[in-house]
């Protein structure tokens, strides 16, 4: 019906330039890669999170109705600080707050209409993997042992360049996020270092190594997880902005330095933040607007067409009165939907299309969408439905 994706541009974060995502030839059979870091699952479930995912969503959905497979991981980081010290707020076992908000984040997601992962690996399934890892990158003399097992950040050139800060930049947003942690004799050499594998606190899970028990870094997780799963290299690694640094500036320091290919990733995408009231949404501000309670007031489908009428590089802000305005969007495809089909337009499909090959620019996918409803085209309609809003109910 349509032409195939693989003319895609995308912003690649590394670089700052657009990035053609190679063709594969015809026949080849070789899957596109994509990574994305998933849920802490501590605060799922909200706007900002979903935003992330709907985009990826939007995008494979895209990829795949080309005629390109993809192999897409998104993670569950069920072992990591935030997620510790939420269990201890509420005083109840991490791994039950884990298997909770895991399952609210699939039900959302759900919901949502998204075409799920085909491995969501979790990293407490994959301890072994992620101990390998840093244990080759000690052995290799790319990490240190003191109170716990660093990364060598001076052994790798170029840390730095995926989020395009300077040394002290880098040290700012550490010391702001109370991730600076100490350094000197019996820690870290330097500031910028980080732990492949520490020692747990007494309530908090942890499994034995040969550098003693305890648990792994963030960082390594998800390299150890990518690479099982997708290779040593992959084409496109995404996730929020809020992850560039430290997260993904460590992976690929890692990443690159454990398997001396470069790059670990063609492509780095990532997806601004969602404020409300002003400012960023997050837990700790206690400015969340939950999946949940955005269904309460529109259909699925229109929850899912209100955030990704958004440039995914950019930040916005969260409002009921925009969310209205997409349910009505949805109400009217909904008549058009009751119509029979006929030919779709070939210059509409045309328009939607070129709209997301260029990096994905879903505002200017909707506003072909929102011809193809004025004109009562329904099979455009449809087709550009199945994209954007997926299997998301539309009552
Ligand atoms: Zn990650």
């Amino acid at each position: 019906m349509t032409e195939p994706a693989v003319r895609l541009r995308v912003h690649d974060t590394l670089t700052e330039r657009k990035v053609r995502l190679a063709p594969r030839a015809k026949g080849n059979r070789k899957a596109l890669t994509l990574y994305v870091c998933g849920v802490t699952p501590y605060d799922s479930g909200h706007m900002g999170h979903a935003f992330t995912f709907l985009m990826f969503d939007v995008l494979v959905r895209f990829l795949e109705s080309g005629g390109m497979r993809v192999r897409y991981v998104q993670n569950i980081t069920d072992v990591d600080d935030p997620l510790f010290e939420q269990a201890r707020r509420d005083e109840v076992d991490w791994k039950f707050l884990a298997d909770l908000e895991t399952k609210v984040h699939i039900r959302d997601m759900t919901v949502l209409g998204w075409r799920p992962p085909d491995f969501m690996p979790k990293v407490s399934d994959e301890i072994d993997r992620i101990k390998s890892a840093a244990t080759r990158l000690h052995s290799k003399g790319f990490a240190y042992r003191t109170d716990a097992v660093y990364f060598d950040v001076s052994r790798y050139r170029g840390y730095g360049r995926l989020s395009h800060r300077t040394r002290r930049s880098m040290l700012r947003k550490l010391r702001d996020e109370g991730l600076l942690g100490t350094v000197g004799p019996g820690a870290k050499r330097d500031a910028l270092d980080f732990p492949l594998w520490r020692g747990s606190a007494p309530d908090e899970p942890w499994w034995p190594s040969k550098f003693g028990p305890g648990r792994p870094g963030w960082h390594i997780e998800c390299s150890a997880m990518a690479m099982r799963y997708l290779g040593e290299q992959i084409d496109i690694h995404g996730g929020g902005r809020d992850l560039i640094f430290s997260h993904h500036e460590s992976e690929r320091a890692q990443s690159e330095s454990l398997t001396h290919k470069a790059p670990f990733a063609k492509v780095w995408m990532h997806t601004g933040m969602v404020r409300y009231e002003g400012r960023k949404m997050s837990k700790s501000l206690g400015n969340l607007v939950k999946v949940s309670q955005a269904l309460q007031r529109a259909p699925a489908a229109a929850v899912r067409l209100y955030l990704i009428s958004h440039r995914y590089r950019r930040d916005w802000d969260f409002n009921w009165a925009a969310l209205a305005r997409a349910a009505r969007v949805i109400e009217r495809a909904r008549t058009v939907l009751k119509d029979p089909d006929g030919q779709a337009s070939p210059a509409l499909l045309k328009e939607f299309n070129a709209a997301l090959a260029d990096d994905l620019d879903t505002p200017r996918a909707v506003r072909a969408l929102r011809m193809a409803i004025r004109r009562r085209d329904a099979a455009a309609v449809r087709w550009m439905l199945s994209i954007l809003v997926g299997t998301a109910s539309l009552v």
